[in-house]
């Protein structure tokens, strides 16, 4: 009898301890956001510790303030192993989180290229040592991105990595591809492509038009992306369509029409498009330089304005920074010689917040989709979640403060957007505890 009397009590305590973790603060009156519930309500919300532990109706008067799941960006070049000049994973990270970035799918080439299980675990648990954003491995399609030889997919999938880039590169060998497509049809798995047909884009620095004859710089047609997107999707139908292709930084509205084509087709292509492809047009690199120098290059603007459309028509299933931080002594160079890509993952939710909202009208709900839940689906992992009982993962977003992007917790800060007024600011990031507040580290 006592004995039981013992076990009640001792569940009882277990139960509470699980349960109630102190208010740290209610959060009052806040817009949340969250694709996975597809909440877009005025709520209170309780944070403890470590978790959520209430939310509710909220009575009083609105903040203004957004509550957003940590975002995923399915597209980030942390530079690990090889190239730690231009970003540590320890850099890399914290840039994460002060863009409200909890989760990155980590592209594989560094020096050497990450295309053994090893070596994935291996930089994957060193980045999580830091205990800031986690870090979904993108490990390379071919060995050494050589684009001959596949790595061994089914090793990877068994640790549940199931994502798969030569990304820098396409994989522009069918049978690489069909192979690939095959072998990763049983697990779910996906082949991220960097559509680029290379003997077309090879010596190319800018778009073909205006910006090339401005700056005399050799161009990259928009057909060098979507003859390689054509390509793909007729290499994913002759593999018997059931693996996932996912086409990465789309720049062309002809390559997000064949994608969207073939997934209505009943194929499984989804695409991402980086958020300076909306916001910028090839005026930037005419003006700027080498600074707005990226692969894809930026394109007209009659072509950024149909990206732009055929995204909130939900033509595009993500939008992914390729985050490329690269040294100034690789950048600050003519044009054709400097390197390509810029940093974005401080900015990444205020452009695209602000240039799909003000320009095309789309819902924030929609919007922070394209951030959070769905390249989650196309990662295929768990999306995050804001709910009572749940761990902290989550973002306050001030949706009109306008602010100055004045300092980068990068190691680089190869952007155009460096020094320019924004609109749309994060506040705040809770990542399993709160990580980030008002531009400094907690
Ligand atoms: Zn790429």
């Amino acid at each position: 009898m006592l004995r039981m009397e013992e076990q009640k009590q001792q569940m009882e305590r277990t139960t509470r301890t699980e349960q109630m973790e102190e208010i740290k603060e209610i959060l009052h009156g806040v817009r949340l956001l969250d694709p996975q519930t597809d909440s877009d309500t005025v709520v209170d919300v309780a944070v403890g510790e470590s978790e959520i532990l209430w939310i509710r109706e909220s009575l009083g008067e609105p903040s203004g303030l957004w509550l957003l799941p940590g975002l995923v960006d399915m597209h980030v070049h942390l530079r690990t192993p090889g190239y730690e000049s231009a970003e540590t994973l320890e850099t890399g990270l914290r840039a994460a989180i002060a863009g409200g970035v909890t989760c990155i799918g980590m592209m594989p080439n560094t020096s050497p290229p990450l295309d053994t299980l090893n070596a994935v675990l291996g930089v994957k648990e060193a980045g999580e040592s830091f205990k800031l954003a986690s870090i979904e491995p993108v490990p390379c399609v071919t060995m050494n991105r050589g684009g001959k030889k596949c790595v061994d997919l089914e090793k990877f999938a068994s640790s549940g990595i199931t994502s798969f880039s030569d990304d820098g590169s396409p994989v522009e060998n069918d049978e690489a591809l069909l192979d690939a497509f095959h072998r990763i049809s049983s697990f779910n798995g996906v082949v991220i492509e960097h559509p680029e047909v290379s003997a077309m884009a090879a010596g190319g620095a800018v778009n073909l038009g205006r910006a090339s004859i401005e700056t005399g710089a050799q161009g990259i047609p928009e057909s060098a992306e979507y003859l390689d997107v054509e390509r793909c999707i007729s290499v994913l139908r002759e593999s018997g369509g059931k693996a996932r292709l996912h086409l990465t930084h789309l720049s062309s509205p002809e390559s997000i029409r064949l994608a969207h084509k073939a997934s209505m087709e009943g194929l499984r292509v989804t695409c991402d498009v980086t958020p300076h492809h909306i916001a910028l047009n090839e005026e930037s690199v005419i003006a700027l330089g080498s600074i707005a120098k990226m692969n894809p290059p930026l394109r007209s603007e009659e072509s950024r304005r149909k990206v732009v459309e055929m995204i909130a028509d939900g033509k595009v299933s993500a939008i992914a920074s390729d985050h490329a931080p690269h040294t100034i002594d690789k950048k600050d160079l003519p044009l054709p010689v400097a390197a390509f890509g810029i940093t974005g993952l401080e900015t990444l939710l205020s452009i695209t917040v602000s240039t799909l909202s003000v320009e095309a009208g789309m819902a924030p709900l929609e919007i922070v989709r394209l951030l959070t839940s769905s390249p989650a689906a196309v990662l295929n992992i768990k999306p995050p979640e804001i709910a009572a009982g749940k761990t902290l993962n989550m973002v306050l977003f001030d949706p009109s403060l306008e602010w100055t992007y004045s300092r980068t917790f990068s190691s680089s800060s190869n952007t155009p957007f460096i020094g320019r007024k924004l609109t749309g600011k994060v506040l705040r990031v809770w990542f399993r505890r709160e990580l980030f507040r008002e531009g400094e580290f907690v």
